[in-house]
Protein backbone atom coordinates (compact mmCIF):
# COMPACT_ATOMS: atom_id res chain seq x y z
CA UNK A 1 0.00 0.00 0.00
CA UNK A 2 1.28 3.48 -0.88
CA UNK A 3 2.44 6.30 1.44
CA UNK A 4 2.60 10.00 1.55
CA UNK A 5 3.73 13.25 3.59
CA UNK A 6 0.85 14.54 5.28
CA UNK A 7 0.49 17.70 6.43
CA UNK A 8 -2.64 17.47 8.86
CA UNK A 9 -6.07 15.35 9.10
CA UNK A 10 -8.61 17.04 10.92
CA UNK A 11 -12.59 16.68 11.26
CA UNK A 12 -14.45 20.70 10.03
CA UNK A 13 -16.64 22.38 7.92
CA UNK A 14 -15.97 22.81 4.31
CA UNK A 15 -15.18 26.61 4.00
CA UNK A 16 -15.58 27.16 0.18
CA UNK A 17 -17.48 26.67 -2.89
CA UNK A 18 -20.52 24.93 -3.19
CA UNK A 19 -20.56 22.47 -0.41
CA UNK A 20 -19.57 25.38 1.83
CA UNK A 21 -20.58 24.72 5.86
CA UNK A 22 -20.62 21.11 5.22
CA UNK A 23 -18.95 18.80 7.88
CA UNK A 24 -15.93 16.93 6.16
CA UNK A 25 -12.63 15.55 7.30
CA UNK A 26 -9.39 17.39 5.58
CA UNK A 27 -6.56 15.33 4.42
CA UNK A 28 -4.17 17.86 3.35
CA UNK A 29 -0.83 16.28 1.39
CA UNK A 30 2.51 17.85 1.04
CA UNK A 31 4.12 19.25 -2.56
CA UNK A 32 2.60 21.79 -5.08
CA UNK A 33 3.77 22.52 -8.55
CA UNK A 34 2.67 25.62 -8.18
CA UNK A 35 3.36 28.99 -6.64
CA UNK A 36 0.49 31.24 -6.53
CA UNK A 37 1.13 34.78 -4.68
CA UNK A 38 -1.93 34.39 -2.53
CA UNK A 39 -1.33 31.03 -1.55
CA UNK A 40 -2.19 31.05 2.41
CA UNK A 41 -1.22 27.17 2.86
CA UNK A 42 1.43 24.93 4.32
CA UNK A 43 2.57 22.41 2.03
CA UNK A 44 5.79 21.87 2.47
CA UNK A 45 6.80 18.27 3.66
CA UNK A 46 7.18 17.65 7.40
CA UNK A 47 8.78 15.68 9.72
CA UNK A 48 5.08 14.97 11.03
CA UNK A 49 1.68 15.02 10.03
CA UNK A 50 -0.51 16.91 12.74
CA UNK A 51 -3.41 14.81 13.81
CA UNK A 52 -6.69 16.12 15.27
CA UNK A 53 -6.74 14.33 19.01
CA UNK A 54 -10.97 14.34 18.46
CA UNK A 55 -13.01 14.98 15.46
CA UNK A 56 -13.20 19.14 15.59
CA UNK A 57 -11.22 19.29 19.01
CA UNK A 58 -8.73 21.87 16.96
CA UNK A 59 -5.86 19.92 19.11
CA UNK A 60 -3.59 18.18 17.76
CA UNK A 61 -0.98 15.76 18.23
CA UNK A 62 2.13 14.69 15.78
CA UNK A 63 2.71 11.14 13.59
CA UNK A 64 6.00 10.74 11.89
CA UNK A 65 5.82 11.31 7.83
CA UNK A 66 5.22 9.22 5.63
CA UNK A 67 1.77 8.13 6.83
CA UNK A 68 0.51 4.95 5.37
CA UNK A 69 -2.86 5.02 3.46
CA UNK A 70 -4.13 2.36 5.82
CA UNK A 71 -2.81 4.58 8.20
CA UNK A 72 -5.25 7.01 7.05
CA UNK A 73 -7.91 5.14 6.68
CA UNK A 74 -8.15 4.21 10.43
CA UNK A 75 -7.74 7.78 11.61
CA UNK A 76 -10.71 8.79 8.79
CA UNK A 77 -12.67 5.71 10.05
CA UNK A 78 -12.40 6.95 13.92
CA UNK A 79 -13.34 10.51 13.04
CA UNK A 80 -16.61 9.55 10.91
CA UNK A 81 -17.14 7.42 13.99
CA UNK A 82 -16.81 10.61 16.30
CA UNK A 83 -19.44 12.83 13.81
CA UNK A 84 -21.33 12.13 10.89
CA UNK A 85 -19.30 13.39 8.14
CA UNK A 86 -20.08 14.50 4.75
CA UNK A 87 -17.07 14.00 2.12
CA UNK A 88 -13.33 12.80 2.93
CA UNK A 89 -11.77 16.11 1.34
CA UNK A 90 -8.34 15.76 -0.26
CA UNK A 91 -6.51 19.10 -0.32
CA UNK A 92 -2.86 20.18 -0.28
CA UNK A 93 -0.71 21.51 -1.34
CA UNK A 94 -1.74 19.20 -4.68
CA UNK A 95 -3.17 16.26 -4.34
CA UNK A 96 -3.44 14.83 -7.20
CA UNK A 97 0.80 14.68 -7.03
CA UNK A 98 -0.41 11.94 -5.06
CA UNK A 99 -2.98 10.07 -6.76
CA UNK A 100 -1.82 6.47 -6.06
CA UNK A 101 -2.15 7.77 -2.36
CA UNK A 102 -5.36 9.11 -2.78
CA UNK A 103 -6.85 6.48 -4.68
CA UNK A 104 -5.76 4.02 -1.79
CA UNK A 105 -7.14 5.98 0.88
CA UNK A 106 -10.60 5.94 -1.39
CA UNK A 107 -10.21 2.13 -1.44
CA UNK A 108 -9.44 1.60 2.25
CA UNK A 109 -12.85 3.67 3.46
CA UNK A 110 -15.31 2.73 0.91
CA UNK A 111 -16.92 0.74 3.87
CA UNK A 112 -18.23 4.58 5.12
CA UNK A 113 -19.93 5.43 2.01
CA UNK A 114 -18.94 8.86 2.08
CA UNK A 115 -17.90 10.89 -0.94
CA UNK A 116 -14.04 11.49 -1.92
CA UNK A 117 -13.70 15.02 -2.43
CA UNK A 118 -10.56 16.75 -4.48
CA UNK A 119 -9.87 20.19 -3.81
CA UNK A 120 -6.99 20.37 -7.34
CA UNK A 121 -5.34 23.65 -9.03
CA UNK A 122 -6.96 21.82 -12.64
CA UNK A 123 -3.74 21.11 -13.93
CA UNK A 124 -2.54 17.58 -13.56
CA UNK A 125 -5.41 16.15 -16.22
CA UNK A 126 -3.27 12.70 -16.52
CA UNK A 127 -3.20 11.97 -13.08
CA UNK A 128 -6.97 13.14 -12.39
CA UNK A 129 -7.17 10.24 -15.28
CA UNK A 130 -5.56 7.74 -13.19
CA UNK A 131 -7.61 8.42 -10.35
CA UNK A 132 -10.93 9.39 -12.12
CA UNK A 133 -13.80 6.61 -10.76
CA UNK A 134 -12.25 7.13 -7.17
CA UNK A 135 -13.77 10.43 -6.69
CA UNK A 136 -16.66 11.66 -6.54
CA UNK A 137 -16.65 15.31 -6.48
CA UNK A 138 -14.06 17.68 -7.97
CA UNK A 139 -13.69 20.99 -6.83
CA UNK A 140 -11.22 23.00 -9.42
CA UNK A 141 -9.05 26.28 -8.99
CA UNK A 142 -8.54 28.15 -12.18
CA UNK A 143 -5.47 30.49 -11.51
CA UNK A 144 -5.37 33.83 -12.77
CA UNK A 145 -1.79 35.26 -13.93
CA UNK A 146 0.12 32.37 -14.67
CA UNK A 147 -0.83 31.11 -18.13
CA UNK A 148 -2.28 27.88 -17.40
CA UNK A 149 -5.01 27.82 -19.35
CA UNK A 150 -4.54 24.91 -21.42
CA UNK A 151 -3.73 23.35 -18.95
CA UNK A 152 -6.91 24.38 -17.18
CA UNK A 153 -9.38 23.26 -20.40
CA UNK A 154 -7.37 19.60 -20.80
CA UNK A 155 -8.04 19.10 -17.13
CA UNK A 156 -11.96 19.84 -17.30
CA UNK A 157 -12.40 17.95 -20.51
CA UNK A 158 -11.51 15.10 -17.96
CA UNK A 159 -13.31 16.36 -15.23
CA UNK A 160 -16.56 17.26 -16.04
CA UNK A 161 -18.03 13.51 -15.90
CA UNK A 162 -17.94 14.16 -12.13
CA UNK A 163 -19.79 16.68 -9.83
CA UNK A 164 -17.37 19.43 -10.49
CA UNK A 165 -17.20 22.78 -10.03
CA UNK A 166 -14.58 25.82 -10.61
CA UNK A 167 -13.25 28.33 -8.32
CA UNK A 168 -11.46 31.63 -9.44
CA UNK A 169 -9.58 33.72 -6.39
CA UNK A 170 -10.58 37.43 -7.74
CA UNK A 171 -8.44 40.08 -6.16
CA UNK A 172 -7.81 43.75 -6.64
CA UNK A 173 -5.01 43.38 -8.97
CA UNK A 174 -7.39 40.82 -11.32
CA UNK A 175 -8.02 42.26 -15.05
CA UNK A 176 -11.24 41.98 -17.00
CA UNK A 177 -9.80 40.54 -20.20
CA UNK A 178 -7.72 37.93 -18.29
CA UNK A 179 -11.09 36.72 -15.82
CA UNK A 180 -13.09 36.77 -19.10
CA UNK A 181 -10.52 34.65 -21.06
CA UNK A 182 -10.63 31.87 -18.38
CA UNK A 183 -15.10 32.12 -18.03
CA UNK A 184 -14.72 31.67 -21.92
CA UNK A 185 -12.49 28.85 -21.45
CA UNK A 186 -14.93 27.37 -18.86
CA UNK A 187 -17.69 27.86 -21.16
CA UNK A 188 -15.98 26.57 -24.40
CA UNK A 189 -15.87 23.13 -22.48
CA UNK A 190 -19.52 23.23 -20.79
CA UNK A 191 -21.67 26.54 -20.10
CA UNK A 192 -23.28 24.57 -17.42
CA UNK A 193 -20.35 24.20 -15.34
CA UNK A 194 -21.07 26.07 -11.25
CA UNK A 195 -18.29 28.79 -11.62
CA UNK A 196 -17.15 30.09 -8.31
CA UNK A 197 -15.85 33.64 -8.11
CA UNK A 198 -14.17 34.11 -4.76
CA UNK A 199 -13.23 37.17 -2.96
CA UNK A 200 -9.13 36.69 -2.02
CA UNK A 201 -8.89 36.73 1.66
CA UNK A 202 -5.87 39.35 1.94
CA UNK A 203 -2.95 37.72 2.57
CA UNK A 204 0.98 39.15 2.09
CA UNK A 205 0.44 41.77 -0.05
CA UNK A 206 -2.59 40.60 -1.63
CA UNK A 207 -5.19 43.55 -2.39
CA UNK A 208 -8.38 42.93 -1.14
CA UNK A 209 -11.26 43.45 -4.24
CA UNK A 210 -13.99 45.95 -4.19
CA UNK A 211 -17.13 45.49 -3.88
CA UNK A 212 -17.95 47.15 -7.18
CA UNK A 213 -15.38 44.65 -9.14
CA UNK A 214 -16.88 41.78 -7.70
CA UNK A 215 -20.40 42.45 -8.99
CA UNK A 216 -19.14 43.46 -12.78
CA UNK A 217 -17.54 40.50 -12.57
CA UNK A 218 -20.23 38.42 -11.58
CA UNK A 219 -22.09 40.21 -14.38
CA UNK A 220 -19.42 39.51 -17.04
CA UNK A 221 -19.14 35.82 -16.23
CA UNK A 222 -22.96 35.61 -16.22
CA UNK A 223 -23.01 36.21 -19.74
CA UNK A 224 -21.15 33.54 -20.73
CA UNK A 225 -22.02 30.84 -18.02
CA UNK A 226 -25.36 30.33 -16.66
CA UNK A 227 -24.45 29.28 -13.07
CA UNK A 228 -22.36 31.84 -11.65
CA UNK A 229 -22.05 32.63 -7.60
CA UNK A 230 -19.58 34.96 -5.25
CA UNK A 231 -18.62 33.33 -2.26
CA UNK A 232 -16.01 33.89 0.02
CA UNK A 233 -13.71 31.48 2.44
CA UNK A 234 -16.06 31.23 5.35
CA UNK A 235 -13.71 29.15 7.70
CA UNK A 236 -11.78 31.99 8.13
CA UNK A 237 -14.50 34.66 9.25
CA UNK A 238 -15.48 32.49 12.13
CA UNK A 239 -11.80 31.06 12.76
CA UNK A 240 -12.24 27.77 12.17
CA UNK A 241 -9.66 25.18 10.22
S1 LIG B 1 -2.08 25.76 -6.21
FE1 LIG B 1 -2.98 26.13 -4.17
S2 LIG B 1 -1.52 25.19 -2.73
FE2 LIG B 1 -0.46 25.40 -4.72
S3 LIG B 1 0.63 27.37 -4.57
FE3 LIG B 1 -1.35 27.78 -5.55
S4 LIG B 1 -2.74 28.33 -3.85
FE4 LIG B 1 -0.93 27.35 -2.93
Amino acid sequence: MSSANVIEIFSSVQGEGKYIGCRQVFVRLADCNLHCDYCDTDFKRADFCKIETAAGSMTFRDVKNPLTAAQVAEIIKSFCAEVPTQAVSFTGGEPLIHWQFVRDVAEAIKILGVKIFLETNGTLSDELLRTFDAVDIISMDIKLGQNLLSLHEKFLHVAKGKDLYVKVVVTGETMLEEFLSAVEMVAGVDENILLIVQPVTPVKNVRMVSAAKILSLQAAALSKIKNVRVIPQAHKLISIL
